[in-house]
């Protein structure tokens, strides 16, 4: 009796072990194959990022895994497509096409952004129009062409001699305008006279390579505590000044007549 009982016990103990057995495996197989997959799916997605790498997806064993691996694959190179249009059209409606420059709508965007900030802080802060001089002159005796060439070559030595926080954006034909943030209005009165200096002492080249002078005027306004229509306005009558008295000048404009921002 107590010798059936005795082998009934160890059947259930068998039984109990082959049953944990079995089950520490299935669970062994189920973290293997579906869990930690289905974890590092969950850990690539949530740091999905449209400017980042492709995830790095070990191709899981299971076939259903493997094809949201896939689809995640393709996702991602979606986004970054959808990301790299979204850049070219951002670049396109910011970005003047001949110069590379700033247009005028995103100069006056960030010149608004940087007067806020220089009213914040009590910082000074300078604006300024240029104008190529009789660049009419240029289009008539040398073709459209070589005038683009003339507005390309002022702008990259703009690019190359203005500091990194200083803007400047291209306002109209052949008008740009800057600002100088931290700057007071004989500093960057200096600025201006070093890219005069510079044009004159770099002028652009001909297609023959033979240069041809161009001179620039300037118009500058002190902007601090001022607005930016105001001062850009400022500025504008002190380049009319600058052309009414010779040309190839920086002209600031007098204290008295700058403006005041409305309450
Ligand atoms: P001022 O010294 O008084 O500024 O004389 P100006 O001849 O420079 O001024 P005006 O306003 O009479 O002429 C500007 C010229 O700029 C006329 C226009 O055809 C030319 N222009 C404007 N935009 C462009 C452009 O993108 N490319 C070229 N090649 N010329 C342009
Ligand atoms: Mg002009
Ligand atoms: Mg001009």
């Amino acid at each position: 009796m107590s010798e059936a009982v005795e082998q009934t016990r160890y059947k259930l103990v068998l039984n109990l072990v082959l049953v944990g057995v079995f089950l520490a495996s299935a669970l062994s197989i189920l973290r293997r194959y579906l869990i930690q997959p289905l974890q590092h799916i969950h850990r690539v997605l949530s740091s999905l990022d449209a400017r980042g790498p492709l995830p790095d997806l070990s191709s899981a064993p299971m076939a259903e895994i493997h094809a949201v691996e896939e689809a995640i694959v393709r996702f991602h190179a979606t986004l970054r497509e959808n990301e790299d249009v979204r850049l070219k059209l951002e670049r396109l409606a910011t970005t003047d096409g001949l110069t590379g420059l700033p247009n005028r709508r995103h100069f006056l965007g960030q010149a608004a952004e940087e007067m806020a900030r220089a009213l914040r802080y009590g910082r000074p802060i300078t604006v300024g129009i240029a104008d190529l001089d009789h660049f009419k002159q240029v289009n008539d005796r040398f073709g459209h062409a070589v005038g683009d060439h003339v507005l390309q070559s002022f702008a990259n030595l703009v690019a190359e001699t203005l500091r990194q926080t200083d803007r400047v954006g291209r306002y109209g034909g052949e008008e740009f305008a800057f600002i100088f943030p931290e700057t007071t209005p004989a500093e960057a009165l200096r600025l201006t006279g070093r890219l005069r200096q510079r044009l004159a002492d770099t002028p652009p080249r001909l297609p023959d390579g033979s240069a041809l002078p161009v001179t620039v005027s300037f118009g500058l306004a002190d902007a601090t505590g001022s607005d930016l229509e105001g001062s850009l306005a400022q500025a504008d009558s002190a380049l009319y000044q600058a052309k009414g008295s010779g040309r190839d000048r920086c002209v600031l404009a007098s204290p008295d007549t700058r403006s005041v921002p409305q309450p």
